[in-house]
Order: structure tokens, then C-alpha cells, then sequence
């Protein structure tokens, strides 16, 4: 079984040139200039299947390292199963994502890992990992890292945020980096400063500040900076590699950028919302509209001018990789937890379906270039979480997860026009794309045909992970 797509554009982080691919099997097999008959000169001939992809693109299948199928978070599930929202991933041109298994205090990494397992196997669209979220750092769950290293589970999330539910204490934090610094995983970090929010929503509530605009203005960025730093010095002490997810204060990242230029292993990403949306424009919509906006880290003001930072720090690479913290919640039922009290409306926006065009848009805005939008969403991610030689580029011997991209075309998002994601609104209501996901492959088969889904639940395999390849 044989593909060639041909007549495209091939990108990379490097490069972008008109080159044809040939697919056998699973894996691609030859990239061939223009002319180049050194394989025949009639390919299309012998081809099982040829896809025309003449004035397009034709870039790696996006990589999608912070997803939360089925998380349970305050009381309720996010809405997207692993069948769900692997296929709305599908649809939008991601073909790997990386979730994260939890573990709470008290309970046992290994089982829990098994839980995600048995959530995961059998209904993913594309192919998947997991990171496993440490919620009780002791002597039990350290001794676990070391096993899920060897499982292929090679980064380990702790939360500065959520005081009794997943906050580590800093000297736990030290411990999880040292066994980290021993071990060879990454630790990823969601550096808010929890117990000082918790004090700013209590205070909020009580003077009757009970709208959704207030989980942002009670999250200022002074939280994030404080706990961006707190995490990069406990890292430094130990030398562990220190991923930091969702980043929207361009205060937090520049604490980020001066220790990256100090040499030390530190990483940040960023997701399209915070590149996108804001405080003023969607959080404070009237009565409880907002509540489709909260997460956290929260969407921050307009006025305080994180947006163009926030790509100029992509441009720069001090930002390394967007993912989505796909996390969504229905607004019946889930973001109304909260009306009344915005501290209970589950955190989270579903994005996973959209990364890979709200990026390109920046391409066509002028934020970043072509090559920069298959490193920051596919290229890096896979190298930053040992996947590459496999993900992350079209190239002979990688898996043939594969995306034709039409840069002529147009995407017009919204709950009735694309939306894929098993959520009753869209946190993207209204946004167009100069740019459209045709075709997606993944492992050499055609999932995403036009407007045509072929893919299958149980088509994604789980991805034994290994240590970053990103490491300087
Ligand atoms: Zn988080
Ligand atoms: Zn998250």
C-alpha cells in the first residue's frame, strides 16, 4: 500500500520546498524533488493512491502535548472522551496528542496510569501519550516515576495551584525534580501561586465579586511570575529539565527568558487562547457568558498587552511549543457549577480541534513564518517529549502523520459550521481561518478526506515515550 502525495509544498521547521512524498505502510518512505525519477519515473502510476496536493502545503501531523480527556475536575468530567476528542483532533489536522494520567494523594501512580489506560485504549482516532500528573509527592510516588520512565511515561506534572486537591509544597516539588534530575524525565509545571489565589478569591467572593471576570482579576500576573520563578530556581537546584505550561503573562515568561539565556534547561508553552482571546473581550461578557473563558492560567487583560509579547516570545523561541490545554466543559450543567460563584465554574477551554489553523492564522497575520508554525506545533512538542524520529516531520522513516494544508482555503469556526468537540458552544464562535485542513493521514492512512471522516475509534496506538530530545 503505497501513497504519493505530490505537487505540494513540504514544510519543516528549516525549510519549505516543493517536494513530492511517498508513503509505505505506516512510514514515509522518500522525499522527491520535482523531476526526481530516481525511483521511476511514473510513480503516480504504481501508487496505490496519489493525492494531489498541488498548490497546498504538506506539513507533519500537528502534536498536541497538553490535552485532558475525561479529566475530572470539580465535580464534574471534562466533556470530550478520548473517541471524542481524538476525532475533533483528527479534524483539525493534530494526530498525536500527549494527556495527562492524574494521581492524587493517597492513591498509587501505577493504578492510576492504568485507569487512563483503559480510558484511552481502544477509542483514540490518532495516536496518543501520557504525562502523569503527580497530586501527592512522597516516598511511594517518587519510587513510581522511575517505573513509568521505563514505560515510556518520561514527564511528570506538579501544580503550584489548587490547594488541596493538586498543590505540591515546594519541598515536595524539590523532591519530584531530584528524583527527576536522577531518572532523566521532564517536570512540567503549573506555576501559579495557589495559596495566594485562594486568599484574593475568598476576599472576591466575599465582597460579592461573584461574576466570571473574577477568576482572572483574582489570578493576577504577579501569581503566575512568582510561581514561574519559585519553579525555575528549585529547578536550577537540582538541574532537572522544567517544562512550564499555559503561559499567558509576558511577566512570567520574561523570568522565563532570562534563565533560558543563562544556559538552564527551561521551557515554556503557550496556547491559542491566550494568544487570542482576553479578559476584556470574552471573560467580561455580560451576565454569565465569560464562564466559557475561564481557565487557568486565566485569559489577562488587553490592556496590560500580553497578546503581542506572547508572539513576539514565540518568534524568539524563549516560547517553544503551543498546545491547547484542551479541557472543555459544556456550558449547561458544567460552566453553570458556577453560576453565582465563579470559583466553581470548571476551568477549561476546548480548543484541541483548532490549534493547528488558529496558528497558521498567525503565519497569515504576519506573527510568525510558515516554518515557525510546524516547529511550534509539531516539530518541537515532538522532540521536546521524546517522539521524534517518529513524529514531528515529514521525512523518511517518520511515521507518514501527515496534513494537506490549503492555504487558499477558509475555515469558518463555530458550533455549526466546524466543531467536532463534544461540547455544546464554542470558545471560538465566529473565528475565520485564511487556510483549511483537506487531507490528514496518520500512520499512512487517510483519516480526514475533505469533509470526510475515514478514521475509526481504536486507529490511535499508544506512544511509549522517551526522554526529551530537546535538551541543550
Ligand atoms: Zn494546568
Ligand atoms: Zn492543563
Amino acid at each position: 500500500m503505497t501513497t504519493l502525495i505530490r505537487g505540494g509544498v513540504v514544510v519543516g521547521p528549516v525549510s519549505a520546498q516543493p517536494m513530492d512524498v511517498l508513503v509505505d505502510g505506516e512510514k514515509v518512505v522518500a522525499l522527491l524533488a520535482p523531476g526526481d525519477a530516481s525511483l521511476g519515473s511514473d510513480l503516480a502510476a504504481t501508487a496505490t493512491r496519489v493525492i494531489d496536493a498541488t498548490g497546498k502545503y504538506v506539513v507533519p501531523g500537528g502534536v498536541d502535548c497538553h490535552t485532558h480527556m475525561e479529566l475530572p475536575f470539580g465535580g464534574t468530567f471534562a466533556s470530550d472522551t478520548f473517541e471524542t476528542g481524538t476525532r475533533a483532533a483528527a479534524w483539525g489536522g493534530t494526530t498525536t496528542i500527549i494527556d495527562f494520567s492524574v494521581q492524587k494523594q493517597g492513591e498509587r501512580v501505577q493504578d492510576c496510569l492504568a485507569a487512563w489506560h483503559q480510558k484511552a485504549d481502544g477509542n483514540c482516532a490518532i495516536d496518543y501519550g501520557f504525562h502523569q500528573v503527580i497530586g501527592g509527592v512522597d516516598s511511594e510516588s517518587l519510587k513510581a516515576m522511575d517505573e513509568l520512565v521505563d514505560e515510556g511515561v518520561t514527564t511528570f506534572k506538579l501544580f503550584m495551584a489548587y490547594p488541596g486537591v493538586f498543590l505540591s509544597s515546594d519541598g515536595q516539588i524539590l523532591q519530584a525534580m531530584q528524583q527527576a534530575s536522577h531518572n532523566g524525565a521532564m517536570i512540567m509545571m503549573h506555576a501559579e501561586n495557589g495559596s495566594a489565589i485562594d486568599v484574593l478569591v475568598a476576599q472576591a467572593l466575599a465582597e460579592g465579586k461573584t461574576d466570571p471576570k473574577y477568576h482572572s482579576l483574582t489570578r493576577p500576573w504577579e501569581t503566575e511570575a512568582e510561581a514561574t520563578n519559585r519553579a525555575i530556581m528549585l529547578a536550577r537546584l537540582t538541574g532537572a529539565p522544567l517544562y512550564i505550561v499555559h503561559m499567558s503573562a509576558k511577566q512570567a515568561v520574561a523570568v522565563l527568558q532570562a534563565n533560558k539565556d543563562e544556559g538552564w534547561n527551561v521551557f515554556g508553552e503557550t496556547c491559542p487562547q491566550y494568544l487570542y482571546l482576553s479578559l476584556e473581550d470574552q471573560l467580561s461578557q455580560p451576565g454569565f457568558e465569560g464562564a466559557k473563558w475561564v481557565c487557568s492560567t486565566p485569559l489577562r487583560a488587553k490592556a496590560e498587552h500580553h497578546q503581542d509579547e506572547l508572539w513576539r516570545y514565540l518568534r524568539t523561541n524563549d516560547l517553544s511549543v503551543v498546545s491547547t490545554d484542551h479541557c472543555p466543559f459544556c456550558f449547561k450543567e458544567q460552566k453553570e457549577m458556577g453560576l453565582g460563584d465563579f470559583s466553581k465554574i470548571p476551568n477549561g477551554i476546548g480548543s484541541v480541534e483548532h490549534r493547528m489553523d488558529l496558528i497558521f492564522q498567525g503565519v497569515v497575520n504576519g506573527n510568525i513564518s510558515l516554518e515557525r508554525w510546524v516547529e511550534l506545533t509539531s516539530t518541537t512538542p515532538a522532540r521536546m517529549f521524546g517522539l521524534y524520529g517518529r513524529k514531528g516531520a515529514v521525512a523518511p522513516g517518520f511515521d507518514a502523520d501527515i496534513v494537506v494544508y490549503d492555504p487558499a482555503g477558509r475555515t469558518e469556526i463555530g458550533l455549526h459550521k466546524t466543531h467536532h468537540m463534544n461540547m455544546d458552544h464554542s470558545a471560538w464562535e465566529g473565528f475565520t481561518i485564511d487556510g483549511h485542513v483537506d487531507t490528514v493521514l496518520s500512520r499512512g492512512r487517510v483519516i480526514v478526506d475533505g469533509n470526510e471522516y475515514l478514521g475509526a475509534k481504536g486507529d490511535g496506538q499508544f506512544l511509549k515515550r522517551g526522554l526529551s530530545q530537546y535538551l541543550i
